[in-house]
């Protein structure tokens, strides 16, 4: 079978990293294409994230890639509006035993990058709250809010064919250590370097190539939208860590709120929604936020897999080489978080590649 030889860089995967490193790459005038899932796009992590995105994470690594990605989202206009970013402002209400000292390291780093954008507080103070463990403390952003991973995606792929890139519908289903790829309509293709940016597809399909997983895992996360007749005044978007509840504002009297599953790899694209959970959500919605009738009649439960880095390794979305010295990398990892920091991260991916293979 005939083989076309292409000098570029493929990136298995359109979801929100693939879509934005392919961005960073044509900036660079890298020769790119990306290939996209098919049918799986629907139900891919991109497609159903919450979006929320702020820049204190508790780990320094997570908070200086999500403070960078923040700072260059609100520094440009243009991705603002292609990401319909909103701005609320976010608390985090960090575990309880957590301390001012353990977490001031990040803290300083993020005022670095972000001046002025977070703030420790003692969650007493945080009226819309109840019932919280005595001496609970919360960072509090005045400066954070939500985009919609999916329009993004959209608007990146679309910049990308713009310059001159190639982005194809097609599932790839072959891909051997040279960097030789085969995908669902037939031919071979060989690039100079293969990124698998597949989310939470991954794992499965770097192991029936043959490829190491690198412990990479799928995992589920589940969420509901809907509507109280009465929001505490001024929650913005939160995270709880005491109780496990986050949310943010999904428009007047509306709220996404969920709480974490312990689902893990599952096929991305058989995930079905969880109803206990949903019931569990909404009764730590009323003890937590005196949410008596959420989500009310309107209810929409959305649920999707991301991929999560592993826990012994550096975390989060970053790019890894999959065999030493050879030309495949993969760029997944977000674990549940890569909305708020894809920007910082496929800048170093970008980076990293554009060192490693030159544009001729
Ligand atoms: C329910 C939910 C809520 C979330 N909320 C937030 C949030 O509030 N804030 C935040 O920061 N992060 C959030 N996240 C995380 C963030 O949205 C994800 O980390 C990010 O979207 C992952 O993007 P991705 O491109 O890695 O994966 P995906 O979006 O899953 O994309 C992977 C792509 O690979 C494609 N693919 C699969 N197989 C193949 C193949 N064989 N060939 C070619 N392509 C293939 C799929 O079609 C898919 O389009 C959430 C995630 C979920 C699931």
């Amino acid at each position: 079978m005939e083989l076309r030889d292409d000098r570029g860089i493929a990136v298995i995967g359109g979801g929100l990293a693939g879509a934005v490193l392919a961005w960073r790459l044509t900036r660079m005038g890298h020769p790119v294409t990306v290939l996209t899932g098919g049918a799986t796009v629907a139900r891919d992590a991109t497609a159903v994230s919450g979006g929320l995105v702020r820049a204190f994470e508790t780990d320094p690594m997570a908070a200086r890639a999500a403070a960078l990605s923040l700072a260059e989202l609100r520094a440009d206009a243009g991705l603002r509006e292609l990401a319909g970013y909103r701005e609320f402002g976010s608390s985090y209400l960090l575990p309880p035993g957590s301390t001012e000292a353990a977490i001031r390291p990040v803290l300083d780093l993020v005022a670095e990058l972000l001046p002025g954008c977070a703030e420790l507080m003692d969650a007493a103070g945080l009226k819309a709250f109840r019932g919280l463990p005595p001496g609970t403390l919360a960072v509090v952003e005045p400066a954070a809010g939500c985009l919609s991973p999916a329009r993004l995606r959209a608007g990146l792929l679309a910049a990308v064919e713009a310059v001159g890139g190639t982005v194809r519908a097609e599932a790839v289903t072959a891909l051997a250590p040279d960097g030789e790829l085969r995908t669902a309509a037939g031919g071979g293709e060989r690039f100079r370097a293969v990124v698998v940016a597949a989310g939470p597809w991954t794992p499965r399909l770097l192991r029936s190539w043959g490829l190491p997983d690198q412990g990479l895992r799928a995992k589920q996360i589940q969420y509901t939208l809907g509507s109280a007749s009465q929001l505490p005044p001024g929650l913005g978007a939160f995270v709880d860590e005491t109780s496990g509840l986050y949310g943010r504002p999904d428009g007047p009297h509306r709220m996404l709120l969920g709480l974490p599953t312990d689902r893990w790899d599952l096929d991305p694209g058989a995930i079905t929604p969880l109803p206990e959970l949903s019931a569990q959500v909404a009764a730590c919605a009323a003890e937590r936020l005196g949410l008596a009738d959420w989500p009310g009649p309107d209810a929409r439960t959305a649920t999707a897999a991301d991929c999560w880095a592993p826990p012994d390794g550096p975390g989060g979305l970053l790019l890894r080489r999959l065999l030493p010295h050879g030309p495949l990398f993969t760029f997944t990892g977000g674990t549940g978080g890569a909305a708020k920091t894809v920007l910082a991260n496929s800048r170093d991916a970008a980076t990293a590649l554009a060192e490693a293979f030159p544009a001729s």
